[in-house]
């Protein structure tokens, strides 16, 4: 146990645990830290533990420590209660128990399953089985003459983000939807469930938010931050929340429900394969029996909190870095969001007490923890909105973690732009079972071809954490990081310290191998003379993604050459960011002779620095700082020696920016037709997928709308984006 205790040196035990017994506000005293009790956004134990992460960064010595707070729209389940009454009465619990060496389980609720910002509701109803609940899903039920107008709605867990479920459902004209974790997803199909395996046991339930993502953060206050006094949206006009009740439940209390559709409606199987889910019963589509679904969920603005933490650069003070996790959880939130909220605030505290020893970055370093993630990106989103001006002129870079660690399997999605920085990183890291360089087994287990020879494959970022904002509102380049394995307690009370003990990381080697390789991006973003950002593999990622334009055009009969417009732009852009690269690279081979006599200034990766960041000791000095990000209490200039490391000439300020803003290029302010708040014309999240990332999304939406004069004009702009994004690169 105590060994144990002590391997757990990236912070998961970063004393959080005794700071919020300290206030009363615990359940536990076994004391895992974060994962110790709830801390679900806006609760009193999510501000404990806000105030012990800053209390621990100030200690470690980071400056500027200080807790940001919002008020967004909450709900929290009053109570709820659904029972099937038709052919036969059951009562589902709603309760996930407790289980055998999970000390943090419990047979009495903990927090109550529900969905974020389901509205209350009561309806008893037929029920309807409508498998993923997509647009397809319900149209292959209108087809087969099955409605669901007014029924209740059994969808499945998987394929796209919940909200979506509830949204299409809602235009089909259900009164309401059950949402179900089916066992071919992430249970008894997938292998052993929990305890005894690391996938979902029958009585577990996935929580979540269902807000349509029309904008992320704060459904009342869309675009703007929600300050105190911001003015809002009423509740009742806030396109963001959905207008149907809705409920997560298990299996195990699914089966029942499901088992009553027998014989009526279709047979699932016979309208694809992938309708019959993985209970041992036969699927059928319904309509059939009846149910009662009774929600009651409380709706209040409420105060939400980031830590923060600025350590000001040196020599380009006015150039900065963001990195950052969130830290509220719908229960105790092992993985989701521990794991990452843990290699953050290691992160912070490393850097703290280099900073104690004298030790300041080039550039701005802002470290946060963000709250209320889960209910819609809401501390992260608020943020961003409040600091639009100051970030679009400062930030060239944001490192995002989320539920970043349950197993060996390394992956990274980012901005094309920060691919080869990752993957670099990764080659300074082993990982911890094979004791080769985390990026080998990477690039066997995800490698692919591309004009610079076989890398591991750098995914898009779509949505579904804190990036969002960054990259797809403000066009900062974002990069997402993770250690992923077999994980089906998503969501669920037994997202615990135990499990994540038991099949997660038992030797807690992924969460530091994890630190490491965050801190092998961070720190030389925040050093290099020359910016470690590259346009290049952007290229060819957009020259696939024309491709795929034009395959779609093909698909819908429009001019497939209207893709050549695109292609010519990207022509333009190939040849800015090559010109850029070998700028980047002559100033690199200029400055190597200095960095010899840098490397000598090193200070040490020893001295009890237990995540091993490699440290850059460097004195410098600075007048101007981050103001607006800076708490206000604070002291402007804060004082250090007066010689920065680097020197602000002009030939690096000039392809710093050009590296530094290449990507706010791509941000078309009018916004993705319908959703304007998602601004980037080359990525944001699937329209009807949620999570995963669609490339030049506006066009693809405007063809499968079958306009053709709109896709005509759409192409012209993001072809004319494109320009203007060879432009930044050129300037
Ligand atoms: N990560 C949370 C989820 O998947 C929030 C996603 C979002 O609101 O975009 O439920
Ligand atoms: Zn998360
Ligand atoms: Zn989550």
């Amino acid at each position: 146990e105590n060994a144990r205790n002590e391997a757990v040196s990236a912070g998961i035990r970063s004393g959080v645990a005794q700071e919020a017994a300290r206030q009363g506000y615990t359940r536990s005293t076994t004391g895992h830290n974060l994962t110790a009790v709830a801390h679900i956004a806006g609760s009193d134990a999510d501000r404990a533990q806000a105030e012990a992460i800053q209390a621990e960064w100030a200690a470690a010595g980071l400056p500027n420590t200080h807790i940001k707070t919002y008020f967004p729209l909450l709900n929290r389940p009053v109570s709820r209660s659904l029972t099937l009454l038709a052919p036969e009465r059951f009562e589902a619990t709603l309760r996930e128990p407790a289980v055998d060496g999970d000390d943090t389980s419990r047979d009495e609720e903990v927090v109550p399953t529900f969905l974020g910002y389901s509205p209350s509701g009561n309806v008893t109803a037929e029920l309807v089985y409508a498998n993923f609940g997509s647009q397809a899903d319900f149209a292959a039920l209108a087809a087969r003459g099955i409605d669901v107008r007014g029924k209740i709605v059994l969808v499945r867990y998987g394929s796209a983000f919940r909200g979506h479920k509830v949204r299409a459902a809602e235009l089909a004209g259900a009164a309401a939807v059950l949402i179900y974790s089916d066992p071919a997803e992430d249970g008894f199909v997938r292998g052993p469930v929990y305890p005894d395996g690391p996938w979902r046991p029958p009585l577990a339930v996935q929580r979540g938010t269902i807000q349509y993502p029309f904008y992320e953060g704060d459904p009342l206050t869309p675009f703007v931050a929600a300050t105190e006094n911001a003015t809002r949206l009423p509740q009742s006009e806030a396109p963001s929340l959905p207008k149907i009740p809705a409920l997560p439940i298990s299996y195990g209390e699914a089966k029942p429900f499901l088992a009553a559709l027998k014989g009526h409606g279709v047979a699932a199987h016979t309208i694809a394969n992938d309708w019959q889910g993985g209970l041992d019963i036969e699927y059928w589509t319904g309509p059939a029996g009846k149910a009662h679904l009774f929600i009651d969920n409380e709706f209040a603005v409420k105060p939400i909190w980031n830590t923060m933490a600025v350590i000001e650069g040196t020599s380009e003070p006015d150039r900065a870095i963001v990195i950052g996790s969130h830290r509220d959880a719908w229960v105790y939130g092992a993985l989701d969001p521990s794991s990452s909220a843990a290699v953050v605030i290691e992160i912070g505290r490393v850097l703290g007490k280099m900073h104690k020893r004298g030790w300041r970055p080039d550039r701005t370093i802002v470290i946060a923890t963000w709250d209320g993630e889960e209910y819609g990106l809401l501390g992260s989103t608020e943020w961003v909105e409040d600091h639009v001006e100051i970030l679009n002129k400062t930030a060239v870079a944001y490192i995002n973690l989320d539920g970043a660690v349950s197993g060996p399997n390394f992956e990274a999605s980012a901005s094309p732009a920060l691919a080869n920085l990752v993957r670099k990183a990764t080659k300074e890291v082993k990982d911890p079972q094979t004791g080769r360089r985390v990026y080998k087994r990477w690039n066997r287990r995800a490698g692919v071809d591309t004009p610079e020879g076989r890398v591991p494959r750098v995914q898009p970022l779509g949505s579904g954490s804190d990036y969002t904002p960054f990259l797809q509102h403000v066009g900062i380049a974002a990069v997402d990081m993770r250690f992923t394995g077999d994980y089906g307690v998503y969501h669920s009370n037994y997202d615990s310290f135990n499990w994540m003990a038991k099949f997660g990381d038992p030797t807690w080697k992924y969460h530091e191998a994890l630190t490491l390789i965050v801190g092998r991006v961070l720190l030389p973003l925040a050093h290099d003379r020359v910016l470690p950002i590259d346009f290049v593999p952007y290229v060819h990622e957009l020259r696939t993604y024309a491709k795929d334009v034009a395959a779609a055009l093909g698909g819908a009969s429009m001019p497939v050459e209207w893709a050549g417009r695109l292609d010519a732009s990207i022509d333009v852009f190939e040849k800015a960011a090559r010109k850029l690269r070998k700028e980047a690279d002559q100033l690199r081979r200029d400055d190597a002779d200095e960095d010899d006599a840098v490397v000598d200034a090193i200070d040490g990766r020893n001295d009890g620095l237990d995540a091993g960041v490699s440290v850059l000791a460097v004195q410098g000095g600075s007048d101007d700082g981050l103001a607006g990000i800076m708490p206000q209490q604070h002291p402007k200039h804060p004082k250090h020696s007066k010689h920065p490391k680097h020197p602000k000439d002009p030939k690096h300020r000039a392809v710093n920016d050009k590296l530094g803003f290449g990507e706010r290029g791509f941000i078309d302010m009018a916004g993705i037709p319908g959703r304007e708040w998602y601004r980037h014309v080359v990525y944001a999240p699937g329209e009807w997928s949620g999570y995963g990332a669609e490339m030049f999304p506006a066009i693809h939406e405007s063809i499968r709308r079958g306009d053709s004069a709109g896709t005509d004009k759409i192409i012209a702009s993001v072809a004319a984006t494109l320009r203007c994004a060879a432009g930044m690169l050129a300037a």
